[in-house]
């Protein structure tokens, strides 16, 4: 390994994982993972700077994992990957604004398995995020069906009222409902529908 200014037994650097002051001996394990990407120019300590990476003491009792960063995807602007090891990393959600933690094991399937930017991080918790799946695959399915409904298949009209339900969006399924009535005027039928599903929509939003 090299040696230099960053040799001596005082040189202290503070873990990312736990906080702690940490001197060299005490951050060995990355320190060695660093050590063939280190240039003439560098020191292997100044590569952690700025990184995600646990000391010896968080690696070996679990609280970080090393990553395995020559898989990482690196996006366009091939930068290189510094995250070394992954630890839980506290976030808020954009969404509902809890907190919500990312967890090192959820780190590595992101970078490691499903390949994502290293940049790419959760902005939204776990059960905003399956909310926001469940939108968009409503919106995808009420594309396809609002067309045909207008073109006359007035069967879709419990379907659609209850994708938008589903979406939380009992607003749109008033509105949607609003308009049918509008477009099925002399249809007792359809309108008798209307007012059945209008009706457990409103004991919905009662709830
Ligand atoms: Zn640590
Ligand atoms: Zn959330």
């Amino acid at each position: 390994m090299k040696t230099g200014k960053s040799a001596g037994t005082e040189f202290r650097i503070v873990c990312p994982c736990c906080k702690t002051s940490r001197n060299l001996r005490e951050v060995s394990k990355v320190l060695a993972q660093v050590v063939p990407r280190v240039r003439d120019d560098e020191e292997p300590v100044d590569l952690l700077r700025g990184t995600e990476w646990g000391c010896d003491h968080c690696l070996s009792s679990g609280l970080a994992v090393m990553a395995k960063s020559d898989c990482h995807h690196l996006g366009r602007c091939g930068c290189p990957s510094w995250i070394l090891s992954y630890y839980d990393q506290a976030r808020k959600c954009a969404r509902c604004s809890e907190p919500f933690v990312f967890t090192k094991e959820e780190q590595r399937y992101w970078y490691e398995e499903l390949n994502f930017y290293m940049a790419s991080v959760p902005n939204e918790c776990a059960p905003c995020r399956r909310l926001i799946r469940q939108e968009h695959s409503g919106t995808r399915r009420l594309s396809v069906l609002i067309p045909r409904f207008k073109r006359g298949e007035t069967e879709l009209l419990e379907t659609i009222c209850d994708i938008y339900i589903e979406m939380g969006k009992t607003d749109r399924a008033m509105q949607f409902l609003a308009m049918a009535r509008r477009d099925h005027a002399k249809s007792a039928s359809v309108l008798k529908r209307i007012k059945t599903i209008k009706d457990r929509i409103k004991s919905k939003q009662s709830e």
